[in-house]
Formats: structure tokens, sequence, C-alpha cells
């Protein structure tokens, strides 16, 4: 089974030489414990280019006002960047209509909310909510709560062996007829890239809702929500090479128009009584509050950068990084990789366990290598009881990654068990 993309494949544009990019992103001159830093947590967050940094800087230096409300020339121009960091996001996922786009503080908010408002409004008690086994808990805890709140039920389609969804499995878990179907793009432990258009394709068919979380997909491959044809698509902007502090969830216009919001407060509302409320118009509806306005400035940014590097670009390295990487790690004796082996089905998300060595010291070891990776259970509790492991270490790639810096990673993994006398 390949995993479709969400693009017609085009031929790849050669990344920009690696130290050109490399030079646009300050932190990546720093080192750590005397040794260049060799930043490889990209899947937790991405560095930021100085076009996003100047961005914020510029937003705040000459344009900081609030949004939508004043007829000042300061806000106007505020509102511009908002709204045009609204039209990029949509331009970004291939949607002809910002109006679709609602922005969050992240993709876990973005979750949240539809969960919130779309489960309030449709789900009851009995109902199925179908997740996968490879959920991040940021599409696995909203659905919990309102599980609880409204009496639904939820229920996790396996993985194989392989660390890819077990499709036998899944069409039946959907025949049985959940309202609702919402798994991830990519998995942000075993990298696995899921077939996005097929399974929303099935799922529509079996009726159900389709959201899907773009947090680690977004950041590394052309996604058209127009093909993929899912209901809801997430993203989170800060690992997309912009900035903490915001998110966006696109929507199929009808769908938003149906929900009520689950947050309540200035600018999502037309009209306040004692007696009643009316709702704005989407997308405001679902953006209660100042919103993030210098993330946005700084999320338009990343999303220049991206499309000026060519995300076919991005993508082609990273799979370079993958294809170099799994044959050198697999030279570690004792190191274990989870997830799909080969670069079609995967992406540059790598976690391993490293025999005879906790994840915590893998970790700390590489540090004073230089080199950072993350360690723990990366928020998929679910996922480490079905691989039998409390924790895994991952490395995770981005395009200024180097194979350099694989083979540093691959030095310090050999250390680590001379460390522990392996
Ligand atoms: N979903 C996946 C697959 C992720 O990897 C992450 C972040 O690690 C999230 C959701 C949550 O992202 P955020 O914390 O930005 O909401």
């Amino acid at each position: 089974m390949a995993a479709d993309s969400a693009t017609p494949a085009a031929t790849p544009t050669p990344v920009r030489s690696v130290d050109e990019i490399r030079a646009q992103f300050p932190i990546l001159a720093r080192e750590v414990k005397g040794k260049p830093l060799a930043y490889l947590d990209n899947g937790a967050t991405a560095q930021k280019p100085l076009a996003v940094i100047e961005a914020m800087d510029a937003y705040y230096r000459g344009h900081n006002a609030n949004v939508h409300r004043g007829v000042h020339t300061l806000s106007e121009e505020a509102t511009d960047l908002y709204e045009g960091a609204r039209a990029k996001v949509a331009g970004l996922l291939g949607s002809t209509s910002p109006r679709e786009v609602v922005f969050t503080r992240n993709v876990t908010s973005a979750l949240n909310l539809v969960a919130q408002s779309w489960g309030t409004a449709n789900l009851q008690a009995g109902d199925r909510i179908l997740l996968t086994e490879m959920e991040h808990h940021a599409n696995i805890v909203p659905w919990h709560m309102i599980a609880q709140r409204t009496g639904a039920e939820l229920q996790f389609a396996p993985i194989d062996e392989e660390g890819r969804l077990d499709r036998a499995a899944l069409s039946e878990l959907l025949a049985g007829g959940p309202r609702v179907f919402a798994f991830t793009h990519v998995s942000n432990v075993l990298g696995t890239k899921n077939p996005v258009t097929e399974l929303v394709a099935e799922a529509k068919a079996a009726g159900a809702l389709t959201v899907i979380d773009g947090a680690q997909s977004v950041p590394k491959f052309p996604v058209n929500v127009a093909e993929i044809g899912a209901d809801f698509y997430g993203l989170t902007a800060h690992k997309l090479y912009g900035p903490t502090g915001i998110g966006a969830i696109w929507g199929r216009r009808e769908l938003w128009e149906a929900l009520e919001p689950f947050e309540g407060g200035g600018s999502m509302i037309n009209k306040v009584t004692p007696e009643k409320i009316t709702w704005a118009s989407v997308p405001a509806r679902f953006e209660a509050g100042t919103p993030p306005i210098a993330e946005a400035a700084g999320l338009a940014a990343a999303i220049d950068w991206v499309q000026e590097v060519g995300i076919r670009a991005i993508e082609a390295h990273e799979n370079q990084l993958t294809a170099y990487a799994l044959p050198r790690l697999a030279e570690v004796p004792g190191l274990t990789v989870f997830g799909p082996q080969d670069t079609v089905e995967r992406e540059g998300i790598i976690s391993f366990e490293l025999e005879g060595v906790h994840p915590h010291d893998v970790s700390e070891i590489l540090d004073r290598h230089g080199v950072a990776v993350r360690a723990g259970h990366h928020c998929a509790q679910i996922l480490m009881r079905r691989l039998g492991v409390a924790a895994t270490t991952r490395a995770s790639f981005a395009v200024y990654n180097t194979t350099e810096e694989i083979d540093t990673l691959v030095e310090a993994l050999h250390d680590a068990r001379r460390i522990f006398g392996l």
C-alpha cells in the first residue's frame, strides 16, 4: 500500500544550498556543551528563520494595534496583516476561501474546537468516535472529554507491526458507523505518512465526519484540502518555522456555518442583549477575544519563506536525510527503529530504542555531543502501550539538517553504548 500524496508529484527542485538555508537561522550558529548544535528535535518545534523573527519585530515596531475594531491607520494595518495571514494559510492548504480558516492557539486548540463545537451539536450516548492508535494526545484527549460529556464511546483503529494503519481492521471499524473519524496525517512517533485521501474517501462513504491533524504533515510536503476531501484539517505554526501561540484549522464552510462557538467573548458576537446573543459570521464566530496578531504576522512570513524555498524541495531534502539516516542508525548494535523502514511510507521523524540505555540517558548523552533529540512518550501513551515501551528517543529532521549532523548523532549513539559498557 503506497501512501498517497495530496497533490500530483512534480519534479522536486533541489533545495537551495543547505548552508544558504542554515545562514537564515541564527540559532543554528550556537554551540551546546562546546559542540556545534545539531538540532534534531523538529518534531517538537522547528527553528525560526530571520524572515519570521523580523516580521514579528517589524509588526511590534511599526504596526501594533488591535484588529477589526479600530478605524485608525495602525488598526487597519494590523487587520490587513492578520487577515492577510488567513489568506496565506488558505492558499497553503489549497483552499480558495480564507473564510474557511479559523485561527487558534495551536493545533491542540483547533482539535478541541472541533471536538467541543461539533461534538456538542452532533454526539449522543452510544455514538462512536473513531481515532487511531498512533494519535498524539491532542487528537485523543479532546475526544475523551466530549465522549464523557455526551456518552459517546471512543474506538482506536489499530496499527500493524510496521507501524502503519491496519486497513482491514479500520474498514471493519468504519463499517460500524462511527460519527467521526479523527486521525493524524503523519505520526509524530512512527513517522508514518497515512494515505489520507483514501482514508477520507472510505470514512465519508461510511458516513463519518473526517478531522485531520496536520501538525507534522504541513511542514513536510504539499497538502491540498480540496484534493483530500476532508471536513476539517488543522495545523500548528511553530512546527512550520513559524512562531508559537498560533495555529489554524480549515473546515468546510457549511460545517462552520452550522456550528456554535465553544468560547465566548469579544469579537465573536453580532448582538448582545440581556436576553440573548447572536453570533458573528464565520470565522470571527470562533475567534473570541484579541487574537494572536504578531504571531499571525510571523506565520504569514513563515508561509512565504516555505513557499520561497519550495515545499517540494523541503520534502526532497528531508527524504534524502531519512534515506541516509535509516541505514546509518541500523549500524548501531542494539538499536531498533519504530515505524515503516522506507521513505515512501514514512517521514523524517525517527523514533528508536537503544537496548540497555534508557531514552532519557540517550538524550542526555547526545546533548553532550550538541545533538538535540526528544525522549519520552511524545504525548502518545496509547501508541507507547501498543509498541510495548514506556518511552522512545526521537530524532526528527527539518530542511536545515545535514547528513553530517546524522553522522554526529550516530557517533554519539556509539558513545552512549560505550558509556553504558555495551
Ligand atoms: N499532533 C501531532 C501529530 C503533534 O506532533 C503535535 C505536537 O507535537 C500536536 C498534535 C500538538 O501540537 P501543539 O502542541 O502545537 O498543539
